[in-house]
């Protein structure tokens, strides 16, 4: 069983998404097991965007990150970190296949409606940033023999 974050980002916010997006999720059989809303401060946005901040643009995602608030969920299930990326899709939206979220929502590169964690050591590291131990909800699904075999599979 794997653990990642995804981030809704503000657009998605604005934009009267969540819910779309979170049933997304919810249809394909993954769990959330933490959530909630989060407003960015440039500490924290240079600290998970790291890998970006010497980029020209950066100044721009730090901005779009900050605009309104994001909802931040850990999404648990069998191979989580890879599911969700392949449903999130390539992070320009204009080349982002159609079905996945960001070739569906989006027609940008950087409001690409979510964030979601690349590896499983990045999703870790990207969970403790954002949720302490208390945030997260383990619960039995009732739908688990209808969603893997009995060896997860
Ligand atoms: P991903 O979110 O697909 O893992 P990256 O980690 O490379 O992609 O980038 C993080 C975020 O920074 C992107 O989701 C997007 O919002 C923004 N971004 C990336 N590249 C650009 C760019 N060239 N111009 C503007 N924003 C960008």
């Amino acid at each position: 069983m794997e653990r990642t974050l995804v981030i809704l980002k503000p657009s998605t916010v604005q934009r009267g998404l969540m819910g779309e997006v979170i049933s997304r999720f919810e249809k394909k059989g993954l769990k959330i097991i933490a959530m909630k809303m989060y407003r960015f401060t440039k500490e924290k946005c240079a600290e998970h965007y790291a890998h970006l901040v010497d980029k020209p643009f950066y100044p721009f995602v730090e901005g779009s990150m900050m605009a309104a608030p994001v909802v931040l969920m850990c999404i648990e299930g069998v191979e989580a970190v890879e599911v969700v990326r392949l449903m999130t899709g390539s992070t320009n939206g204009r080349k982002a296949a159609p079905g996945t979220v960001r070739g569906d929502f989006c027609m940008s590169g950087q409001e690409n409606i979510i964030h979601a964690s690349d590896s499983p050591e990045n999703a870790e590291i990207e969970l403790k940033r954002f949720f302490a131990e208390e945030d997260y909800f383990e619960y039995d699904s009732p739908l688990r023999p209808f969603l893997y075999s009995p060896d997860w599979k």
